[in-house]
This record gives structure tokens, sequence and C-alpha cells, in this order.
């Protein structure tokens, strides 16, 4: 018996209110990423049990050595900047039933997408690089790019609560829905002061609510990592914005930021002309 009350059993099943539950072998891999949607994983200890209890852990480099290519859920972090990701993401891809794009980088390329944005690592790339040879590809991609992506955790980072939710729902077999309202709901919900009130820019109006309003609620305005909400009215942001006295660079630097919205951008419907 484990400290949740639960029998734990070996081979992959555990047993509660005397139902088998399947224990799902994960692996956490990483692409180009910070790796601090792993570290999400880590960091709410009061969980962590409850977590590892949910599954079996194949392959988390950042928290044990042993590692194995025997799993069924693949949480995949970063994107793809480099060749040889390719070829990891493929394999990963062949081994698992489920593949997971894990945080914004996977979901959308994250903020490391912003090099696509300006052509190539360029000058940036000579800043900090020198005359070491860089084998990056010069392009950032999301993972759903080259194979097929069965579920997206959004956020930069994911947060922890929302991944446990999943996680569960994954493990007992019930859809996962995502909020279909945008983050004001929830920042609504909080009672948090509205930053347009206290001067401050905000994209909460057309990013997708599941953080917590985490941001606002800290008097940071949200710059959209979790990607756009369902029916994003990007006219009328861009409208507000304006009322505010925020110029549409200041908006668009927002929304190019993590890469979920570029599918606003590219095809030139923010409404800004
Ligand atoms: S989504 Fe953010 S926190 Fe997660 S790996 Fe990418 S940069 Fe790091
Ligand atoms: S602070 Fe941002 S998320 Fe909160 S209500 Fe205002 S615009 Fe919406
Ligand atoms: S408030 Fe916005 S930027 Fe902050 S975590 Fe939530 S979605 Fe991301």
């Amino acid at each position: 018996m484990n400290e949740s009350g639960r029998n734990i059993r070996p081979g992959g099943e555990r047993n509660y209110l005397g139902v088998a539950v399947p224990r799902p072998r994960v692996a956490f891999l990483e692409l180009t990423s910070c790796e601090g949607c792993q570290l999400q994983i880590l960091n709410r200890e009061a969980g962590l049990f409850d977590f590892l209890d949910l599954v079996e852990i194949a392959d988390f480099r950042e928290v044990m050595t042993e590692r194995s290519e025997d799993y069924e859920i693949a949480f995949v972090e970063g994107c793809i900047s480099r060749d040889d990701e390719v070829e990891r993401l493929r394999s990963a891809r062949e081994r698992a039933s489920q593949l997971v794009a894990f945080g914004s980088c996977a979901c959308f390329g994250g903020v490391n997408q912003l090099v696509n944005r300006i052509g190539g690592h360029g000058r940036a790339g000579k800043v900090v690089y020198g005359d070491f040879p860089v084998d990056a590809r010069g392009v950032s991609e999301p993972v759903s790019s080259f194979v097929q992506v069965d579920l997206f955790i959004y956020g930069c980072p994911v947060r922890k609560e929302e991944v446990e939710k999943i996680v569960t729902d994954l493990v007992l077999g019930r859809p996962v829905v995502y909020p279909s309202y945008p983050l004001c709901m929830e920042c609504k919900a909080e009672e948090n002061i509205c930053l347009f009130d206290l001067g401050e820019p905000c994209l909460g109006p057309v990013t997708m609510a599941g953080c917590g309003a985490w941001c606002p609620g800290n008097r940071v305005g949200c710059w959209g990592c979790r990607g756009p909400a369902r029916d994003a009215n990007m006219e009328q942001l861009f409208a507000v914005m304006e009322r505010h006295g925020f110029p549409a660079d200041m908006v668009m630097e927002r929304l190019e930021c993590f890469g979920g919205f570029n599918r606003y951008l590219d095809r030139g419907s923010t409404g800004t002309g």
C-alpha cells in the first residue's frame, strides 16, 4: 500500500477500488527547449508522489539515470531546430501510442520560433556563437510539422496542475477537454484587477484560459504563451489596445513571442491592415 492508499502491483497496473487500472510507461524527452516544462513536473512536491503513482517512468533525464525506450506515452518538450532532432522525434513517434506536445515550444515553436521571424540566426547567431560551428537549421518548428501529435499541453511553462489532470484523463481513458473561453474569464473569477485599468497591456482577451491567469494574478500582462482562445477576436484586441494607448507594434511583439498566434499573423488577419 502506498501513501495515497492505493495498491500498486508491479507489471504496469494498479488496483483502485478493486478495479485494475493501467499504469502506463511514460517518457519525457527534450528537443530544443529550456527544459523548464519538465522541471514543472518536479516543482510541486506535494503532488509528485501521486503523479508517480499514476504512471511508470521509463525515461526522464532530469531525475534519473536509467533509461528505457519501452514506453506508451511520450511527452515531447521543445521544438525542432536541428536535423538530428527530427530522427529522435520520429523514433519516439514509432515507439509511443500517444505522443504529447509538451509546452509551447513543442506546440508552437515557442520562443525559439522567433528565429523564423527574424530570418535565421544572422547577426544574433554571430553575436552568440561567434566563429563556432552551428548545426542548427536556422528555423524552428513545432513537433506537429514532422509527426502526428495526439495531445497538446500548452504553456511556457506548462502548469503542473493541468498536466496532472490531463495525465489522469489519459490514464482513465477520459476525453481531455480544453477551456473554450479566454483567459479574461479566469482572471475575473480570480477577482484580479484588470491590468488595462492599471495601465498595462494584456493578451488575456484572445488567449486560451487554463493557467489560472498566472501572469495577471502577479500583476504582469499576459503574453499569450498558451496560444489563441477559440474564436479569438484579434480585431477587437487591437482596438482595445489602441483605446488604452498601446500601439500595434507593441501588440505584435507579444503576439509573435511564442508562436501560438502565427496563423493569424501570417495570414494578415489581425485587423491592423
Ligand atoms: S515552453 Fe517555455 S518553459 Fe517549456 S521548454 Fe519551452 S521555453 Fe522552456
Ligand atoms: S488583466 Fe488581462 S486577463 Fe485579466 S481581465 Fe484584464 S485583460 Fe483580461
Ligand atoms: S497569463 Fe498568459 S502568458 Fe501568463 S501563463 Fe497564462 S497564458 Fe501564459
